[in-house]
């Protein structure tokens, strides 16, 4: 027996030398604080749970749901869209429900790219994109996110032979690792180029209600023509403390998004109906309230972490969006030795900048979604650690 080809396209799991340390620490009985995994540690809002108990019971979600979602769960992202973004989505053409972005990130690009296509992948990002279009058998051209730029990629140092072969480019704002966030003249140079040259802009909006320092995520749709080659990833995960539920939605260029529906009706079955209808009450009680408290509380954590490694001498972007802290390692140390470094000295993982790309080589992740206390002390562990190292 063996495996398919294909499954040698997938780069070696980076974490597997980090969990096997973390494994020896626990197991010589330390305290390992985990700030490696961003999964927030936070509870779903109680009239969402309220709302998938009492969906739960009703013997008609049972029954295998509608494979796109259903008009419900897809009117109201549309309308969520509106009130948000002031971006007008045609529910049954322009939105599909998935079961998690990530389902939709990989589908979609099945759907749009093989071989002899490139896709334009972020360096550093989410590893889905890029393993996916390897697993397609498409080319993955990176483009590189440095401090320099604010972590926006370079669109005019694309060669021109791959811009003509290219047909999906990714961007993630705020982005993920970095917690960079783009502006709309950003997006509309997306856009622009995207037009120019007939490829699908793909955004992932993974962390549109996290936002400091006044800071509120816009969608790329809101750029007039958008529609024409954009899809957007919007999924309820980091919103609403729902990573374990499973509920997303992609929206947008309706070619892109029916692609990816029918593809989807072709291996899934989509996502529990009880989920949906819990998800629909999230997008309609108002829930700013419930951001507004919880960025706050993000922000705190924020802050305890970028003023430890200030203090310590870092360099650190400033953060106006999503739940990492992205900084460079101590002097003259890789990522992957860096991490290693603080979990043995200090019982805290982190995440290692390499494993996101070639470009987070020097760069190391922190998330803030560990309980507050517990942040504190693992920030208290790590600058002890860094008096070692230098
Ligand atoms: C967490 C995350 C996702 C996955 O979201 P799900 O909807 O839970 O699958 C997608 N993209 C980025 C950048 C993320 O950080």
């Amino acid at each position: 027996m063996k495996v398919a080809q294909r499954m040698e396209k997938l780069p070696p799991y980076l974490f597997l030398e980090l969990d096997r340390i973390i494994e020896q620490q626990r197991t010589l009985g330390h305290d390992v604080i985990n700030l490696g995994i961003g999964d927030p540690d936070l509870a779903t809002p109680d009239y969402v749970i309220d709302a998938l108990q009492q969906a739960a019971r009703d013997p008609m979600n049972h029954r295998y749901p509608n494979y796109l979602g259903s008009p419900a769960f897809r009117q109201s992202v549309a309308q969520w869209y509106h009130q948000r973004f002031e971006v007008d989505l045609d529910a049954m053409t322009e939105t599909v429900g998935l079961i998690g972005s990530k389902e939709g990130i990989a589908h979609l690009t099945w759907a749009m790219a093989g071989p002899g296509d490139v896709v334009l992948v972020p360096d550093p990002s989410y590893p889905v994109y890029a393993t996916q279009a390897l697993l397609a058998g498409a080319q993955v051209f990176p483009m590189p996110l440095t401090a320099e730029r604010d972590f926006l990629p370079n669109l005019d140092a694309i060669p021109e032979e791959i811009r003509s072969k290219a047909t999906m480019l990714w961007i993630n704002y705020p982005n993920n690792p970095t917690g960079a966030v783009a502006g709309p003249e950003f997006f509309s140079e997306a856009v622009r180029f995207c037009r120019k040259y007939d490829i699908l802009l793909c955004s992932d909006l993974a962390y549109a209600e996290i936002g400091y320092d006044g800071f509120k995520a816009s969608s790329v749709l809101e750029v007039p023509g958008a529609k024409d080659i954009a899809v957007e990833f919007y999924s309820l995960s980091k919103p609403f403390n729902m990573t374990g539920w499973r509920i997303a939605a992609a929206v947008g260029n309706p070619l892109a998004v029916g692609a990816l529906g029918t593809l989807k009706s072709n291996l899934d079955s989509g996502a529990f109906t009880a989920v949906q209808q819990a998800a629909i009450v999230a997008l309609s009680h108002n829930p700013t309230a419930f951001f507004e408290q919880q960025n706050r509380l993000y922000q705190t954590r924020r802050d305890i972490v970028v003023n430890t490694l200030e203090a310590l001498g870092a360099k650190i972007p400033r953060i106006h969006s999503t739940f990492y802290v992205w900084f460079p390692t101590p002097k003259g140390l890789t990522s992957s030795d860096a991490s290693r470094l603080l979990i043995e000295e200090a019982n805290v993982v982190v995440s290692p900048g390499s494993a996101y790309g070639a470009h987070g080589e020097g760069w190391l992740r922190i998330s803030l979604t560990c309980p507050t206390d517990r942040l504190a002390i693992a920030m208290q562990r790590i600058s002890e650690a860094y008096a070692h190292v230098r």
